[in-house]
């Protein structure tokens, strides 16, 4: 199951997403995959079938995040070939970052480069989303019964300012800074290997394959509830592939997995 969540008469909405011609179109509204009863409703969502919805191709939607999530946990180095880009040793464990939900930024928002920055880069990456309450998984766990599902993400990222803080609050987490969407897929396949790719005013810029990851999966959800509670909703921003570069007023980024769509987003210049 795909879908989607966007405004309709000025009320958010979750749509079923289904492929017609190679094209995404949002074929009929769906109950909240995260209401009360969440393990049923996301297994099987129900279709809104006394609404009357008229199909419409997705991108021609007014898209809001398909997720609301507590907190956006982030690996870097998480690629072999792009810690080596940026002169960095694979790293013996996985490394973590944060994310705060106001950079989140919807497929067709505006990524907005701050004026504190001269180098914001695009990160293409798979997001995870985490799909119940997940404390002390270990890796031999089933840890994909935690896992409701994914989505692309572009981790945008004021390289700058990262260098220059010696942390990454800032550098991350401007407002825009965390396109996600455009649908979520609930039936991918996240064990095989899928190949993601980005792409700079319609040039190839990144293409990897999350075969390549440093750590898979089950050991970053080991990981990372050893320290903290995952909740339902919660993201997980898994690496970025070699190829990161700079993004300027007027470009277009698109961030794109196949049968997730692309996340597309236009660039500005932060007004003074
Ligand atoms: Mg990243």
């Amino acid at each position: 199951m795909k879908y989607c969540r966007f405004i309709q008469n000025d009320v958010p909405q979750y749509g079923r997403v289904e492929e017609k011609n190679a094209e995404l179109w949002v074929t009929a509204l769906i109950a909240s995959p995260w209401e009360t009863d969440r393990r049923a409703a996301w297994e099987s969502p129900r279709i809104e079938e006394a609404r009357a919805f008229e199909p419409a191709p997705l991108m021609q939607l007014r898209l809001l995040p398909p997720v609301a999530p507590s907190k956006i946990i982030c690996v870097g180095r998480n690629y072999r070939d792009h810690a080596k880009e940026l002169g960095n040793e694979v790293p013996a464990e996985p490394l973590l970052f944060f994310k705060p939900p106001s950079s989140l930024l919807a497929a067709g928002g505006v990524i907005r480069l701050p004026r504190v920055s001269e180098r914001v880069d695009f990160e293409g990456e798979l997001a995870v989303i985490i799909g119940q309450r997940a404390r002390n998984l270990r890796r031999n766990d089933n840890v994909l019964a935690y896992v409701h599902g994914c989505t692309l993400a572009n981790d945008v990222t004021a390289r700058d300012l990262q260098k220059k803080d010696g942390q990454w609050t800032r550098a991350k987490g401007f407002d825009t800074f965390c396109p996600v969407g455009p649908v979520v897929d609930t039936e991918l396949d996240l064990t095989g290997a899928l190949t993601i790719e980005t792409h700079v005013n319609s040039e190839l810029r990144q293409r990897g394959s999350t075969a390549d990851f440093i750590f898979g999966l089950p050991r970053l959800l080991e990981y990372i509830t050893a320290a903290m509670t995952l909740e339902p909703g919660d993201l997980l921003l898994t690496g970025t592939p070699a190829g990161v570069g700079p993004l300027a007023a007027g470009d277009r980024v698109e961030v794109s997995i196949a049968g997730l769509g692309r996340l597309s987003n236009s660039v500005v210049a932060q007004e003074s």
